[in-house]
């Protein structure tokens, strides 16, 4: 079983961060036309995360993406990393996003992808919230160690369905291989970049279950320049040290010249579903039941 989805931020992010430059934004709207066109060719669905602000600030694009037939997920309100975020916070901010792309699509919101997959050990608690917030799926766990967290005792690398305090998730974890024993990503965003296509799809052979995820971001041919230590700090809310952005800036940066044509390539060979079809088709009785 493979699944493709996408995160859905940019034109939230270039207007909350450099006041929405115009280019950006058709460079932006080519982009989801490719990535729609791409899909629609292969005939397969994808499950789009979509930060809240998107569906009140630019419903066009979500609506668009919708009236393709795709699944519209929930990708946080404003794209705050969930462990930078109280309890209260989480709670407001889910809330906030799950009402806006549902008064936008006028449907029910299922799915649930935090930003950086900033659920861990120190924040279980946010399945509770995206509970109460008829959330039933969830892909915001990185089952291995990574920058701002992840989760390396999960320890399942298929979906799952978790009990926590009481409340039931279906989780969809990422994929993770390992590479000379360590745990590594293979098949979503800076990774997808980084490793060669015929590794991907071995790997992706290899695995009973895997999910691919991008952002447009990282679609993008051209290199962003290395951020000022005052946009990093707004941004990833941390030290904004040279070490840090630049750091950062290697790894948003690594492998983007030519990840869209590995896209391209990877969606005509491979048969892709979304979380809602991916749900329907596997058996949750019979899955790893995890009790955090
Ligand atoms: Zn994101």
């Amino acid at each position: 079983m493979n699944i493709i989805s996408f995160d859905i931020e940019e034109w939230f992010i270039e207007k909350a961060f450099n006041g929405g430059r115009a280019e950006k934004y058709a460079e932006f709207d080519a982009y989801l036309d490719k990535i729609l066109n791409l899909l629609k060719t292969s005939e397969e669905k994808a499950t789009f995360f979509c930060v809240g602000k998107m569906a009140e600030e630019f419903p066009e694009v979500i609506r668009r993406i919708a009236a393709e037939g795709h699944e519209i997920g929930c990708h946080s309100n404003i794209h705050t990393w969930l462990n930078k975020m109280t309890q209260e916070q989480m709670r407001q901010d889910t809330r906030e996003a799950v009402d806006s792309i549902e008064q936008c699509i006028g449907q029910k919101v299922l799915s649930y992808r935090a930003p950086a997959f900033s659920i861990g050990e120190n924040n279980k608690w946010a399945l509770e919230i995206l509970a109460e917030n008829g959330i039933e799926r969830d892909s915001s766990i990185f089952p291995a160690s990574r920058d701002f967290g992840g989760f390396p005792d999960f320890g399942c690398n298929e979906p799952a369905l978790v009990t926590y305090n009481g409340i039931k998730m279906k989780e969809f974890p990422i994929s993770i291989t390992k590479i000379m024993g360590k745990d590594f990503a293979y098949c979503g965003g800076g990774y997808f970049r980084f490793f060669p296509l015929w590794f991907v799809k071995k790997e992706m052979r290899k695995a009973p279950f895997s999910i691919c995820y991008f952002h447009i971001g990282d679609l993008l041919p051209d290199s962003n320049g290395v951020m000022s230590r005052e946009e990093y700090e707004k941004y990833f809310k941390e030290k904004g040290t040279l070490i840090n952005r630049y750091k950062r800036h290697i790894k948003s940066n690594l492998g983007k010249k030519g990840a869209w044509g590995k896209l391209e390539k990877l969606v005509a060979h491979t048969d892709f579903i979304n979380l809602d079809m991916a749900d329907k088709a596997i058996d949750w009785t019979a899955c790893t039941q995890i009790t955090l």
